[in-house]
Protein backbone atom coordinates (compact mmCIF):
# COMPACT_ATOMS: atom_id res chain seq x y z
CA UNK A 1 0.00 0.00 0.00
CA UNK A 2 3.12 1.90 -0.33
CA UNK A 3 1.86 3.30 -3.63
CA UNK A 4 0.55 7.11 -4.07
CA UNK A 5 -2.00 8.15 -6.78
CA UNK A 6 -2.88 11.66 -6.99
CA UNK A 7 -5.80 12.74 -8.53
CA UNK A 8 -6.21 16.16 -7.01
CA UNK A 9 -4.52 18.51 -9.59
CA UNK A 10 -7.03 21.09 -8.75
CA UNK A 11 -5.94 21.52 -4.84
CA UNK A 12 -2.69 21.70 -6.11
CA UNK A 13 0.17 20.11 -7.96
CA UNK A 14 3.55 18.21 -7.72
CA UNK A 15 6.26 20.77 -7.79
CA UNK A 16 8.29 20.51 -10.86
CA UNK A 17 11.81 19.06 -10.98
CA UNK A 18 12.59 21.44 -13.46
CA UNK A 19 11.30 24.08 -11.28
CA UNK A 20 13.08 23.06 -7.95
CA UNK A 21 16.11 22.97 -9.47
CA UNK A 22 15.85 26.84 -10.75
CA UNK A 23 14.81 27.87 -6.79
CA UNK A 24 17.67 26.39 -5.36
CA UNK A 25 19.60 28.81 -5.72
CA UNK A 26 17.95 31.44 -4.39
CA UNK A 27 17.25 29.31 -1.29
CA UNK A 28 21.15 28.75 -0.75
CA UNK A 29 23.94 30.87 -1.50
CA UNK A 30 21.69 33.68 -3.59
CA UNK A 31 19.92 34.79 -0.96
CA UNK A 32 20.25 38.48 -1.34
CA UNK A 33 17.16 41.10 -0.96
CA UNK A 34 16.06 42.28 -4.50
CA UNK A 35 16.18 45.40 -3.11
CA UNK A 36 19.97 45.75 -1.86
CA UNK A 37 22.28 47.32 -4.33
CA UNK A 38 25.11 44.53 -3.62
CA UNK A 39 25.74 42.27 -6.54
CA UNK A 40 23.67 38.96 -4.25
CA UNK A 41 20.94 41.97 -4.30
CA UNK A 42 20.77 42.89 -7.89
CA UNK A 43 21.28 39.02 -8.90
CA UNK A 44 17.59 38.35 -6.79
CA UNK A 45 16.41 41.57 -8.74
CA UNK A 46 17.41 40.07 -11.93
CA UNK A 47 15.49 36.67 -11.32
CA UNK A 48 12.55 38.38 -10.24
CA UNK A 49 12.60 40.66 -13.22
CA UNK A 50 13.07 38.00 -15.32
CA UNK A 51 10.20 35.79 -13.86
CA UNK A 52 8.18 38.76 -14.40
CA UNK A 53 8.95 38.59 -17.92
CA UNK A 54 7.92 34.97 -18.08
CA UNK A 55 4.59 35.21 -16.40
CA UNK A 56 3.96 38.43 -18.71
CA UNK A 57 4.72 36.39 -21.77
CA UNK A 58 2.78 33.52 -20.90
CA UNK A 59 -0.63 35.98 -20.43
CA UNK A 60 0.51 38.42 -23.18
CA UNK A 61 0.59 41.51 -20.91
CA UNK A 62 3.74 43.56 -20.59
CA UNK A 63 5.82 43.30 -17.42
CA UNK A 64 4.70 46.46 -15.97
CA UNK A 65 1.44 44.99 -15.18
CA UNK A 66 2.37 41.82 -13.53
CA UNK A 67 2.23 42.26 -9.55
CA UNK A 68 3.46 38.87 -7.47
CA UNK A 69 1.67 38.61 -4.39
CA UNK A 70 1.33 35.58 -1.91
CA UNK A 71 -1.03 33.22 -4.07
CA UNK A 72 -4.17 33.56 -5.93
CA UNK A 73 -6.12 34.28 -3.02
CA UNK A 74 -4.36 37.48 -2.51
CA UNK A 75 -4.28 38.31 -6.11
CA UNK A 76 -8.23 38.03 -5.75
CA UNK A 77 -8.33 40.29 -2.48
CA UNK A 78 -6.07 42.95 -4.16
CA UNK A 79 -7.66 42.88 -7.54
CA UNK A 80 -11.23 43.03 -6.27
CA UNK A 81 -10.97 45.04 -3.20
CA UNK A 82 -8.32 47.24 -4.87
CA UNK A 83 -10.76 48.00 -7.99
CA UNK A 84 -14.21 48.50 -6.05
CA UNK A 85 -12.27 50.99 -3.61
CA UNK A 86 -10.52 53.05 -5.84
CA UNK A 87 -13.55 53.60 -7.99
CA UNK A 88 -16.19 53.60 -5.79
CA UNK A 89 -16.90 57.63 -7.27
CA UNK A 90 -18.03 56.10 -10.04
CA UNK A 91 -20.08 53.38 -8.94
CA UNK A 92 -20.71 51.10 -5.92
CA UNK A 93 -22.19 48.19 -7.98
CA UNK A 94 -20.20 44.49 -8.69
CA UNK A 95 -21.44 41.65 -10.87
CA UNK A 96 -20.04 38.39 -9.97
CA UNK A 97 -20.98 35.01 -10.06
CA UNK A 98 -22.57 32.64 -7.70
CA UNK A 99 -19.68 29.77 -8.30
CA UNK A 100 -16.55 31.89 -7.72
CA UNK A 101 -13.55 30.34 -5.27
CA UNK A 102 -14.41 31.61 -1.90
CA UNK A 103 -11.35 34.37 -1.97
CA UNK A 104 -13.79 36.23 -4.32
CA UNK A 105 -16.99 35.26 -2.70
CA UNK A 106 -15.71 36.40 0.72
CA UNK A 107 -14.04 39.77 -0.91
CA UNK A 108 -17.83 40.48 -2.05
CA UNK A 109 -19.16 39.88 0.90
CA UNK A 110 -16.34 42.12 2.85
CA UNK A 111 -17.50 44.49 -0.07
CA UNK A 112 -20.81 44.37 0.55
CA UNK A 113 -20.45 45.36 4.39
CA UNK A 114 -18.32 48.81 3.27
CA UNK A 115 -22.29 49.34 1.33
CA UNK A 116 -21.43 48.15 -2.06
CA UNK A 117 -23.90 45.96 -3.95
CA UNK A 118 -22.65 42.69 -5.11
CA UNK A 119 -25.21 40.66 -8.32
CA UNK A 120 -24.31 37.13 -7.86
CA UNK A 121 -25.61 35.57 -11.41
CA UNK A 122 -26.89 32.02 -11.16
CA UNK A 123 -25.63 29.70 -13.81
CA UNK A 124 -27.46 26.70 -15.86
CA UNK A 125 -26.79 22.95 -14.53
CA UNK A 126 -23.10 22.63 -16.03
CA UNK A 127 -22.14 25.81 -14.59
CA UNK A 128 -22.04 28.08 -17.18
CA UNK A 129 -23.47 31.78 -16.85
CA UNK A 130 -25.83 33.38 -19.15
CA UNK A 131 -24.43 36.65 -21.17
CA UNK A 132 -28.03 37.99 -21.16
CA UNK A 133 -28.66 37.54 -17.41
CA UNK A 134 -24.78 39.52 -17.49
CA UNK A 135 -25.89 42.05 -19.66
CA UNK A 136 -29.06 42.62 -17.83
CA UNK A 137 -27.87 43.00 -14.30
CA UNK A 138 -25.11 45.85 -16.26
CA UNK A 139 -26.45 49.18 -14.01
CA UNK A 140 -25.02 52.51 -13.97
CA UNK A 141 -22.78 52.06 -11.06
CA UNK A 142 -21.44 48.78 -12.34
CA UNK A 143 -17.52 49.22 -11.64
CA UNK A 144 -16.44 46.00 -11.64
CA UNK A 145 -17.38 42.42 -13.68
CA UNK A 146 -15.45 39.50 -12.14
CA UNK A 147 -16.35 36.14 -13.38
CA UNK A 148 -13.90 32.66 -13.18
CA UNK A 149 -12.12 31.65 -16.10
CA UNK A 150 -12.89 27.95 -15.04
CA UNK A 151 -14.38 26.80 -12.00
CA UNK A 152 -11.82 24.65 -9.55
CA UNK A 153 -14.97 22.12 -8.88
CA UNK A 154 -16.88 21.21 -11.97
CA UNK A 155 -14.20 22.54 -14.32
CA UNK A 156 -16.96 24.91 -16.40
CA UNK A 157 -14.82 26.99 -18.46
CA UNK A 158 -16.96 30.10 -18.37
CA UNK A 159 -17.70 32.64 -21.80
CA UNK A 160 -14.67 34.77 -21.28
CA UNK A 161 -14.34 36.10 -24.12
CA UNK A 162 -17.80 37.04 -24.87
CA UNK A 163 -17.82 38.74 -20.94
CA UNK A 164 -14.72 40.87 -22.24
CA UNK A 165 -16.67 41.93 -25.06
CA UNK A 166 -19.65 42.83 -22.96
CA UNK A 167 -17.74 44.73 -19.92
CA UNK A 168 -15.67 46.94 -22.36
CA UNK A 169 -18.87 48.03 -24.21
CA UNK A 170 -20.37 48.87 -21.36
CA UNK A 171 -16.56 50.44 -19.95
CA UNK A 172 -16.91 48.51 -16.63
CA UNK A 173 -13.29 46.57 -15.87
CA UNK A 174 -13.57 42.64 -15.89
CA UNK A 175 -11.35 40.74 -13.58
CA UNK A 176 -11.33 36.54 -13.74
CA UNK A 177 -9.40 34.64 -11.68
CA UNK A 178 -7.50 32.29 -14.01
CA UNK A 179 -5.97 30.43 -11.07
CA UNK A 180 -7.48 26.93 -12.72
CA UNK A 181 -7.19 27.63 -16.47
CA UNK A 182 -3.27 28.93 -16.86
CA UNK A 183 -1.83 25.92 -17.44
CA UNK A 184 -4.70 24.12 -18.75
CA UNK A 185 -6.25 26.11 -21.34
CA UNK A 186 -4.32 29.26 -23.60
CA UNK A 187 -5.32 32.69 -21.97
CA UNK A 188 -4.59 35.73 -23.58
CA UNK A 189 -5.18 39.39 -21.83
CA UNK A 190 -5.64 41.29 -24.78
CA UNK A 191 -7.37 38.50 -26.90
CA UNK A 192 -10.08 37.99 -24.01
CA UNK A 193 -10.45 42.19 -23.38
CA UNK A 194 -9.06 41.29 -19.63
CA UNK A 195 -8.42 44.23 -17.13
CA UNK A 196 -7.50 41.75 -14.03
CA UNK A 197 -6.53 38.29 -13.72
CA UNK A 198 -5.54 35.84 -10.89
CA UNK A 199 -3.01 33.66 -11.11
CA UNK A 200 -1.41 31.09 -8.50
CA UNK A 201 1.63 28.96 -8.81
CA UNK A 202 1.29 25.74 -7.29
CA UNK A 203 -1.84 24.79 -9.49
CA UNK A 204 0.73 24.31 -12.47
CA UNK A 205 3.63 22.35 -10.39
CA UNK A 206 5.17 25.84 -9.28
CA UNK A 207 5.52 26.24 -5.33
CA UNK A 208 3.13 27.02 -2.81
CA UNK A 209 2.58 30.51 -1.49
CA UNK A 210 3.25 32.13 -4.50
CA UNK A 211 0.99 34.31 -7.29
CA UNK A 212 0.59 36.78 -9.05
CA UNK A 213 -1.92 39.82 -10.44
CA UNK A 214 -1.94 40.77 -13.74
CA UNK A 215 -3.96 44.38 -13.73
CA UNK A 216 -3.86 46.05 -17.03
CA UNK A 217 -2.28 49.48 -17.29
CA UNK A 218 -4.14 52.33 -16.34
CA UNK A 219 -6.55 50.56 -14.30
CA UNK A 220 -7.72 52.05 -10.98
CA UNK A 221 -6.83 50.48 -7.74
CA UNK A 222 -5.60 50.79 -4.47
CA UNK A 223 -3.26 48.91 -2.50
CA UNK A 224 -4.36 45.90 -0.34
CA UNK A 225 -0.72 45.41 1.33
CA UNK A 226 0.90 48.62 2.18
CA UNK A 227 4.37 49.23 3.29
CA UNK A 228 7.41 49.19 1.33
CA UNK A 229 8.42 50.25 -2.06
CA UNK A 230 8.52 46.45 -3.54
CA UNK A 231 6.32 45.64 -6.87
CA UNK A 232 6.26 49.77 -7.94
CA UNK A 233 4.80 50.67 -4.90
CA UNK A 234 1.80 48.62 -5.31
CA UNK A 235 2.20 45.52 -3.01
CA UNK A 236 4.54 45.78 -0.09
CA UNK A 237 6.76 42.75 1.03
CA UNK A 238 10.28 41.68 0.42
CA UNK A 239 10.25 39.51 -2.52
CA UNK A 240 9.66 35.87 -2.24
CA UNK A 241 12.38 35.90 -4.48
CA UNK A 242 12.94 31.84 -5.00
CA UNK A 243 8.80 31.50 -4.88
CA UNK A 244 8.86 33.82 -8.17
CA UNK A 245 11.54 32.19 -9.91
CA UNK A 246 9.66 28.96 -9.54
CA UNK A 247 6.62 30.58 -10.81
CA UNK A 248 8.48 31.89 -13.85
CA UNK A 249 10.25 28.33 -14.49
CA UNK A 250 6.42 26.56 -13.84
CA UNK A 251 4.51 29.06 -16.25
CA UNK A 252 7.23 28.35 -18.94
CA UNK A 253 6.69 25.20 -18.82
CA UNK A 254 3.11 24.40 -18.11
CA UNK A 255 2.31 27.57 -21.02
CA UNK A 256 4.09 25.55 -23.90
CA UNK A 257 1.98 22.67 -25.99
CA UNK A 258 -0.73 23.50 -23.94
CA UNK A 259 -3.02 21.32 -26.19
CA UNK A 260 -1.08 18.51 -26.44
CA UNK A 261 -1.00 18.14 -23.10
CA UNK A 262 -4.60 19.03 -22.49
CA UNK A 263 -5.63 16.19 -25.09
CA UNK A 264 -3.09 13.66 -23.31
CA UNK A 265 -4.90 14.15 -19.69
CA UNK A 266 -8.30 14.54 -20.94
CA UNK A 267 -7.89 10.87 -22.54
CA UNK A 268 -6.74 9.78 -19.52
CA UNK A 269 -10.12 11.60 -17.83
CA UNK A 270 -12.75 10.49 -20.74
CA UNK A 271 -10.78 6.72 -19.99
CA UNK A 272 -11.61 6.67 -16.20
CA UNK A 273 -15.22 8.09 -16.59
CA UNK A 274 -15.71 5.07 -19.46
CA UNK A 275 -14.41 3.12 -16.61
CA UNK A 276 -16.10 3.89 -13.84
CA UNK A 277 -19.95 3.79 -16.40
CA UNK A 278 -18.96 0.21 -16.99
CA UNK A 279 -18.66 -0.47 -13.47
CA UNK A 280 -21.94 1.53 -12.40
CA UNK A 281 -24.12 3.32 -14.74
CA UNK A 282 -25.78 4.98 -12.47
CA UNK A 283 -22.87 7.38 -11.64
CA UNK A 284 -23.90 10.91 -12.47
CA UNK A 285 -21.22 13.67 -14.22
CA UNK A 286 -21.88 16.68 -12.56
CA UNK A 287 -21.59 19.72 -15.41
CA UNK A 288 -21.07 18.07 -18.88
CA UNK A 289 -17.91 17.63 -21.08
CA UNK A 290 -18.56 20.95 -23.34
CA UNK A 291 -16.24 23.65 -21.68
CA UNK A 292 -14.80 22.11 -19.35
CA UNK A 293 -11.19 21.57 -17.92
CA UNK A 294 -9.38 18.91 -19.48
CA UNK A 295 -8.78 17.24 -16.29
CA UNK A 296 -11.82 17.59 -14.50
CA UNK A 297 -13.71 14.45 -13.32
CA UNK A 298 -16.75 15.82 -11.28
CA UNK A 299 -18.84 12.52 -10.16
CA UNK A 300 -21.84 11.54 -8.21
CA UNK A 301 -22.11 8.06 -7.33
CA UNK A 302 -25.79 6.91 -6.12
CA UNK A 303 -26.40 5.74 -2.55
CA UNK A 304 -22.69 6.61 -1.68
CA UNK A 305 -21.11 9.09 1.16
CA UNK A 306 -18.36 10.79 -0.77
CA UNK A 307 -16.57 11.35 2.90
CA UNK A 308 -16.55 7.24 3.22
CA UNK A 309 -15.73 6.89 -0.32
CA UNK A 310 -12.64 9.36 0.26
CA UNK A 311 -11.27 7.56 3.22
CA UNK A 312 -11.45 4.22 1.12
CA UNK A 313 -9.47 5.86 -1.83
CA UNK A 314 -7.24 7.23 0.87
CA UNK A 315 -6.42 3.93 2.11
CA UNK A 316 -5.41 3.12 -0.90
CA UNK A 317 -3.23 5.91 -1.93
CA UNK A 318 -5.49 7.61 -4.17
CA UNK A 319 -5.60 11.30 -3.43
CA UNK A 320 -9.21 12.86 -4.64
CA UNK A 321 -11.46 15.34 -3.24
CA UNK A 322 -15.21 16.09 -2.51
CA UNK A 323 -15.77 19.72 -3.31
CA UNK A 324 -12.59 21.94 -3.32
CA UNK A 325 -10.36 21.50 -0.83
CA UNK A 326 -10.56 24.63 0.66
CA UNK A 327 -14.28 23.45 1.31
CA UNK A 328 -13.39 19.77 2.98
CA UNK A 329 -13.73 20.98 6.48
CA UNK A 330 -17.02 21.41 6.81
CA UNK A 331 -20.09 19.11 5.48
CA UNK A 332 -22.25 21.88 3.86
CA UNK A 333 -22.99 20.68 0.26
CA UNK A 334 -20.26 22.49 -1.89
CA UNK A 335 -21.89 25.98 -3.34
CA UNK A 336 -21.02 25.19 -6.42
CA UNK A 337 -22.56 21.35 -7.10
CA UNK A 338 -25.78 23.46 -5.22
CA UNK A 339 -25.54 26.22 -8.00
CA UNK A 340 -25.80 23.63 -10.51
CA UNK A 341 -28.66 22.46 -8.97
CA UNK A 342 -27.23 19.29 -7.03
CA UNK A 343 -29.50 18.76 -4.00
CA UNK A 344 -27.12 18.07 -0.74
CA UNK A 345 -27.79 14.45 -1.09
CA UNK A 346 -26.15 14.00 -4.44
CA UNK A 347 -23.65 16.64 -3.14
CA UNK A 348 -22.86 14.68 -0.65
CA UNK A 349 -21.86 11.68 -2.78
CA UNK A 350 -20.10 13.48 -5.57
CA UNK A 351 -16.41 13.51 -5.30
CA UNK A 352 -13.47 15.24 -7.51
CA UNK A 353 -10.81 13.89 -9.39
CA UNK A 354 -8.65 16.25 -11.42
CA UNK A 355 -5.98 14.86 -13.29
CA UNK A 356 -2.94 16.35 -14.92
CA UNK A 357 -0.14 15.66 -16.86
CA UNK A 358 1.61 13.61 -14.57
CA UNK A 359 -1.13 10.97 -14.36
CA UNK A 360 -1.15 7.41 -16.14
CA UNK A 361 -3.64 5.36 -17.61
CA UNK A 362 -2.07 2.85 -15.95
CA UNK A 363 -3.44 4.97 -12.67
CA UNK A 364 -6.23 5.08 -13.84
CA UNK A 365 -6.78 0.98 -13.75
CA UNK A 366 -5.65 0.86 -10.35
CA UNK A 367 -8.37 3.50 -9.30
CA UNK A 368 -11.12 1.03 -10.90
CA UNK A 369 -9.85 -2.26 -9.43
CA UNK A 370 -10.17 -0.15 -5.92
CA UNK A 371 -13.41 1.12 -6.33
CA UNK A 372 -14.28 -2.37 -7.88
CA UNK A 373 -13.40 -3.88 -5.10
CA UNK A 374 -15.21 -1.71 -2.76
CA UNK A 375 -18.56 0.03 -4.46
CA UNK A 376 -21.15 -3.03 -3.43
CA UNK A 377 -19.89 -3.13 0.60
CA UNK A 378 -19.81 0.78 0.65
CA UNK A 379 -23.76 1.38 -0.82
CA UNK A 380 -25.20 -1.76 1.71
CA UNK A 381 -23.01 -1.06 5.20
CA UNK A 382 -21.18 2.28 5.22
C1 LIG B 1 -6.65 27.46 -5.66
C2 LIG B 1 -7.53 28.55 -6.12
C3 LIG B 1 -7.43 29.84 -5.58
C4 LIG B 1 -6.54 30.16 -4.42
O1 LIG B 1 -5.17 30.20 -4.75
P1 LIG B 1 -4.10 30.08 -3.56
O2 LIG B 1 -2.79 30.34 -4.24
O3 LIG B 1 -4.21 28.69 -3.03
O4 LIG B 1 -4.43 31.13 -2.57
C5 LIG B 1 -8.23 30.83 -6.10
N1 LIG B 1 -9.09 30.58 -7.10
C6 LIG B 1 -9.21 29.35 -7.65
C7 LIG B 1 -10.17 29.14 -8.77
C8 LIG B 1 -8.44 28.30 -7.17
O5 LIG B 1 -8.58 27.08 -7.71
Amino acid sequence: MERLVYVDNSATTRLDDRVLKEMMPFLEEGYGNASSSYSIGIRSREAVENARKKVAKAINACECEIYFTSGGSEADNMIIKGIARANQEKGKHIITSSIEHLAVLNSCYSLAREGFEITYLPVDENGMISLKELENSIRKDTILISIMFANNEIGTIEPIKEIGKVAKAHNIYFHTDAVQAIGNVDVDVAELNIDALSISAHKFHGPKGVGAAYIKDGVKFFNLIDGGHQECCRRAGTENVAGIVGMGKAIEISTENIEEKSNKVKMIRDYCYRKLLELDNKIKLNGNFENRLPGNLNICFEGIDNKNLLLLLDMNGICVSTGSACNSSVSIPSHVLTAIGCDSKRANSSIRLSFGDTNSFEEVEYIIEVIKNNLEMMKEGK
